[in-house]
């Protein structure tokens, strides 16, 4: 019986390998390191990687004889290394073994990962190996491994190595393989007592100092056997060998305890000393997992989310897939980041794909702890406010005001996108021009917006996010440009969402004109900006005026340019995703689909031609659709009406039909969208399409790009699509909304849901909404459904009998 709580492994993939790697990365917001056996060394078949969240480096390349430079997620240490050899033979390698059973299970409910191998060996010896492995939830520097061997059939010596690998490269993704990729310089190596080594190395440009030290203690049926370790070192090496006589049936047990520290850490004195000293201070495997195990149980308690299906299948793929979504959501962002400088990556702490950058990807990740947790959203968000004074020198840079952050973003908060990137379907190196997505802007401020409207934080608002709006209203305002005759702003040389249009066709430059999604995120911005102003306290905004030396003529310019944005159409109610769109040829799917198959990423097939995508009407993913993931129909028509333009009921069926025929998802980010805003119209196909991007990483939909890190954005976009849009919550003004429109597949639903200050237990099934707050000293909250708005005291249980839906839900 498959557990909702594991994902398992029965056989040994070489193929697979790196895929499993990445699936079971253990990590809790501080590092993470991927799921390698102990024994892998980064070749084709494994790649073991340890990853410090926000630890990154840049390097130059040489490309086209352009100096090309990138800022990487450096694959720090390898300090899984542990491995064994019969006398005079090589080290082990599962491929020269006869596997007899294998078992990988990741236990997300404990966080841990589990391997249980049993081979033969050429000389006919049986063993079983069996890993344990965890990455410490609650002593964010901690990680341990512990392996038992036990000889089956035979008796003989063994030898054993436990080494700290610094001399690894970045080699995890190969579009990256012509770039420079040597991040990391030797410092020191040391073996600090009879069971401790110590290696300590660093970036060579960031100059951030990572040290790390191991303590590998060995019991031979429970007893400490007397044993002579030599010490092997080379720059950004250490190890340890030894030989052992294993004895038929007696159990070998190895416990490598690992501290991990860097020159970033807080109350540190010096980060070599700080893992010494705490490796040998640490209690033993099973000490650690205790508090190990209680802190992921405290996390569940938050993060879960159980349903019922009316026909439960026999084995709940769907519930594991969603278990393993929130592992890693939170594996990469936690209670350990609270203390942190860091952003949430869209490729997880698990893999170099996307050099670990900050995308806006953030958008689709924040709703989960907005819900469950929202200090780390607000971890998450002083992350970017750090970063406004390179937002303002970017805008600068580009001539205009205020703040412009950047497409990609990782250390210091310049702008990241690489300049060139490598076609693999044409071998080519092609530039990049992804960095015109402008609207990452708009949805830092959606950000900064749904996490007040979840906590009504008002000291976070008042010092630091009304801050970044007003600065992103101000670059807006000045990106935007009059038109006269039309009586509308404009914004020209953009992009939007949908990568896979960059330029008009045969333009000499990149840049699209009026994107829709843009202008109405715009129009939004400064709706809400002017909101702000008006709930700020009387004295922090007279200050905020002082300090930003805001001026009421650009207020009231705002106000107009809210009214005025323009917005293109076509085709009698379709919103044109940006102005001439109507203009480009429509795409030949059926052909390309029965040549190519899958056509996923359209964009380097028709490179490949040397064709562009520039010229079709055909989306990477949704784009205009957007506006219908990120408000509801009501808020739509506000901020329509507010334009001046009509929106009527049709026009969200109507441009989901349109764009959907042309969109080849290529991004995971789409099937979550369309997911989401067919929910209410067409509930089955929304269920089918959730169900899809459960598939996204799992089965690696895209043919090899989950190797290469997760995509945090689609794992939790799914569980927005049960936890938000299939529940209707909302967090709008000052009422926690529920609108619930369960997929006739579900019977019930239960989630924790933290509202200001309020845990509510929410329970949701086809005919009733359940919620219960737990006793807390925070003022009464407000539910509304329908029409109705519910005063809910502490500790006391609200019923609401849902209107029955026989047909789809309309707002
Ligand atoms: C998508 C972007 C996304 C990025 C990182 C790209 O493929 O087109 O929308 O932000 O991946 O996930």
């Amino acid at each position: 019986m498959m557990s909702v709580w594991s994902l398992v492994y029965t056989e040994f993939d070489p193929e697979e390998e790196k895929l499993r790697e990445a699936l079971c990365t253990l990590g809790n917001g501080y590092f993470a390191t991927r799921g390698a056996a102990f024994h892998a060394r980064a070749r084709e078949t494994h790649y073991p990687g340890t990853y410090l969240a926000g630890g990154y480096n840049r390097l130059k390349t040489r490309i086209k004889d352009r100096d090309i430079e990138n800022e990487d997620l450096v694959n720090m240490p390898n300090w899984l290394c542990l491995s064994f050899r019969y006398p005079g033979m090589d080290w082990f390698d599962l491929k020269n073994v006869e596997i007899l059973d294998y078992r990988q299970e990741l236990n997300m409910k404990e966080g841990l990962l589990l391997r249980r191998i049993r081979f033969q060996d050429a000389k006919g010896q049986r063993t079983v190996v069996n890993e344990r492995r965890m990455v410490h939830m609650s002593d964010s520097h901690m990680a341990a491994l512990k392996v038992t061997f036990t000889p089956e059939n035979w008796s003989g010596e063994i030898e054993f190595c436990t080494a700290l690998d610094g001399t690894i490269v970045n080699d995890g993704v190969e579009r990256y393989q012509g770039l420079s990729n040597v991040h990391l310089e030797p410092l020191e190596t040391m073996e600090t007592d009879s069971e401790i080594i110590y290696l300590k190395v660093r970036t060579n440009q960031s100059k951030l100092t990572i040290a790390q030290a191991a303590r590998t203690s060995i019991r031979c049926n429970g007893d400490q056997p007397e044993v002579k370790r030599k010490a092997i070192q080379r720059p950004g090496y250490i190890a340890q060998h030894f030989k052992l006589k294993a004895k038929k049936g007696s159990d070998i047990c190895l416990e490598k305890i690992v501290a991990l520290y860097t020159s970033k850490d807080t109350a540190s004195a010096e980060c070599g000393l700080e893992a010494s000293n705490r490796v040998r201070q640490a209690n033993g495997f099973d000490e650690l997992l205790n508090n190990h195990i209680l802190a992921w149980k405290h996390l569940w308690r938050r993060f879960s989310v159980e349903y019922e299906e009316n026909e439960p299948p026999s084995e709940d793929r769907t519930g594991m897939i969603l278990h393993l979504h929130t592992f890693h959501l939170i594996q990469t962002a936690s209670i350990s980041t609270l203390d942190l400088d860091v952003g949430v990556p869209a490729r997880g702490w698990h893999g170099e794909a996307y050099r670990g950058h900050i995308f806006w990807d953030e958008l689709f990740i924040f709703p989960s702890f907005n819900l469950r947790i929202p200090e780390i959203t607000r971890t998450l968000l002083m992350y970017r406010y750090r970063r406004l004074n390179k937002a303002r020198d970017a805008a600068r840079e580009a001539g205009f005001k205020g703040a412009m952050y950047p497409w990609q973003s990782g250390s210091n908060g310049r702008e990241e996108t690489q300049k060139m990137h490598l076609n693999p379907e044409s071998g080519r190196w092609i530039p990049d021009n992804s960095r015109n997505q402008r609207h990452v802007n708009a949805a830092i401020v959606y950000n900064i917006c749904k996490y007040y409207q979840a906590t009504r934080d008002m000291e976070f608002l008042s010092f630091y996010g009304a801050e970044m709006v007003l600065e992103i209203a101000r670059f807006w305002a000045d990106i935007t440009s009059y038109n006269s005759e039309l009586d509308r702003y404009e914004i020209h040389g953009v992009m939007g969402p949908d990568e896979y249009h960059e330029a008009y066709p045969d333009a000499g430059e990149p840049g699209l004109s009026n994107n829709a999604y843009t202008n109405v995120m715009v129009a939004w911005v400064f709706m809400e900006a002017l909101e702000i102003l008006d709930i700020l306290p009387e004295d922090r905004k007279n200050e905020i005026f002082e300090m930003l030396s805001l001026r009421e003529e650009e207020i009231k310019h705002w106000k107009d340019i809210s009214r005025k944005m323009r917005l293109c159409f076509h085709d009698d109610g379709i919103i044109s995703q940006f102005e001439g769109y109507d203009q480009l040829e429509e795409f030949d799917w059926e052909g390309y689909r029965e040549k190519y198959g899958d056509i996923q990423r359209l964009d380097r097939i028709l490179e490949a031609e040397d064709d562009t995508p520039d010229r079709y009407k055909a989306s990477k993913q949704a784009d205009v659709l957007m506006l219908f993931y990120l408000f509801s129909a009501d808020e739509l028509r506000k901020i329509f009406k507010h334009l001046g333009y009509s929106f009527e009921y049709e026009t969200i069926p109507k441009n989901i039909d349109y764009y959907i025929r042309r969109t080849s998802h290529g991004s995971t980010l789409s099937w979550i969208v369309h997911s989401w805003v067919l929910a209410r119209s067409d509930r089955a196909r929304s269920w089918e399409l959730f169900e899809k991007s459960l598939e996204s990483d799992i089965s690696d939909i895209q043919g090899g790009t989950t190797a290469e890190g997760i995509h945090l954005g689609a794992m939790a976009g799914c569980l927005n699509i049960l936890q938000i849009c299939y529940t209707g919550l909302e967090t709008r003004g000052d009422v926690l909304w529920f609108s619930p429109c369960l997929p006739e597949e579900l019977g019930r639903l239960n989630m924790q849901v933290h509202y200001r200050g309020h845990n509510l237990s929410t329970e949701i099934l086809q005919d009733k909404l359940r919620i219960t707050t737990c006793r807390a000293v925070e003022k009464p909250i407000k539910i509304g459904y329908k029409e109705d708005i519910y005063e809910l005291e502490q500790g006391k249980t609200l019923e609401i009998n849902l209107v029955k839906q026989k047909h789809a839900c309309k707002d």
